[in-house]
């Protein structure tokens, strides 16, 4: 499950070469930040399940 201000490993990295992401919102919908740039995207559940590596 996704806690807020878990770091989480997507296998895809996003844009700015990082692929280490905080949760600051969890729900139907997680909203997480890039820890790198501080871009925040908003994805469902379901979604990021898929994508992600691991939960650290
Ligand atoms: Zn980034």
């Amino acid at each position: 499950m996704y806690k807020l201000d878990d770091i989480i490993t997507t296998k895809k990295k996003h844009v700015c070469g990082n692929d280490k992401w905080k949760i600051i919102r969890v729900g139907a919908d997680i909203k997480m930040e890039c820890v790198n740039c501080g871009r925040v995207v908003l994805i469902p559940k379901i979604e990021l399940d898929k994508k992600i590596k691991k939960t650290a």
